[in-house]
């Protein structure tokens, strides 16, 4: 039987892209052998893998201006790469400092220039419990681009509306929330993912990127670390992680088969909702740190009145077939992920059980 899994990434997969992977496992699609198996320069996997990237382009409506690539590393990578292609030498860029995900790209960004903080959240415990304010960004308009995260996976806060930059080309690491909603693509010059919290298994990142922003990455850097390698060869420069995209096209192809990201979208305000309802109707037993405002649908956290509560909780959830609920190490308490394979029904079984524990613990 499958748990409830409101682990933080690696996620839960909807369950209808696994038990396609099953049924095709050992014979892909008649040719005898699974899609592991085949070469990624062969028909049968160049298909999935076009498919995999017109899948995208339909389901975030990606403009002709951008390019869809696959590649390696993970969003850490990202935080390398952004700057290694796009920081010219003695050139500054602005990072805005939401958290721990943020801090670290710009500690990376410092290998290859000056990046400028535009605004940093943190309080004075440590925290990051809101997003700031378009009048609080303390922009450059000569920066290279402006970085951003979208969603911010260990404190649970989330921009609900992007900010102007003005000029200058937008970057966001988008790895926890992508395809939780339609977005507007040609806001930014890029955006990258992390596969797996929204898209599929770990070990491959989105990148949406403009051709014009691309025009002026550096060449000065090793090919295989340049975005445009990944442009002019489809996605396909070296062995990319075969499996892997092949995973993302049936969650991929499961978003489209059941309505698309306005359907997501609205299963993912409902189960937000069903969760800072039961948090807010037990106010003095569960807290929320996280201004209003800047609320997370993807990553829910909250305390209880004592550390050891927390433990109970987790435990009790545990065996009631609920797991991932642990918050963060840097972060303790509790953090639910609330992911697009997480279903309405799972969230109704959390909340009914956070209402009975708070009764039988308040
Ligand atoms: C998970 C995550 C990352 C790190 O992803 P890796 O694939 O482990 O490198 C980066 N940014 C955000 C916002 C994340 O949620």
């Amino acid at each position: 039987m499958r748990v409830i899994n409101f682990n933080p990434g690696p996620a839960g997969l909807p369950t209808a892209a696994l038990e396609r992977a099953r049924d095709e496992l050992l014979d892909f699609q008649g040719t005898g052998m699974s899609i592991i198996e085949h070469s990624h320069r062969g028909k049968a996997f160049e298909a999935v893998h076009n498919e995999t990237l017109a899948l995208v382009k339909e389901l975030l409506a990606v403009p002709d201006t951008h390019e869809i690539l696959f590649l390696q590393g993970g969003a850490s990578q990202q935080f390398a790469q952004v700057p290694m292609n796009f920081l010219p030498q003695g050139g500054s860029a602005d990072y805005v400092v939401t958290g721990g995900w943020s801090e670290k790209a710009v500690d990376e960004a410092r290998y290859y220039g000056t990046p400028r903080i535009a605004a940093n959240t943190v309080d004075k415990d440590k925290r990051f419990t809101r997003i700031p304010t378009q009048a609080e960004l303390q922009l450059d308009p000569k920066a290279a681009y402006v970085h951003m995260t979208s969603n911010n996976t260990l404190f649970g806060t989330q921009w609900h509306t992007f900010p102007e930059v003005g000029q200058v080309p937008l970057v966001a690491d988008m790895s926890s929330d992508i395809l939780w909603k339609p977005i507007d693509v040609s806001r930014f010059a890029l955006i990258y993912a992390g596969a797996q919290k929204n898209i599929g298994p770990s070990g491959i990142v989105l990148v949406l990127v403009e051709k014009s922003f691309l025009a002026k990455g550096r060449k000065d850097i090793p090919k295989i670390f340049r975005y445009t390698t990944y442009a002019e060869n489809n996605s396909l420069y070296n062995t990319p992680p075969t499996f892997s995209i092949y995973l993302c096209r049936n969650v991929l192809a499961w978003i489209k088969g059941v309505g698309g990201l306005k359907q997501v979208e609205a299963w993912n305000r409902e189960k937000g909702e069903l969760l800072y309802a039961a948090i807010d109707r037990n106010a003095g037993f569960y807290r929320a740190p996280v201004e209003k405002a800047s609320r997370s649908y993807m990553n829910v956290v909250f305390r209880l009145p004592d550390e050891k509560l927390e433990e109970a909780f987790v435990a009790e959830g545990a065996r009631a077939g609920m797991v991932g609920l642990k918050g963060h190490r840097i972060t303790g308490g509790i953090r639910v992920s609330l992911y697009n394979a997480v279903t309405v029904d799972h969230v109704k079984t959390l909340v009914s059980f956070m209402d009975d524990f708070a009764k039988r613990n308040g």
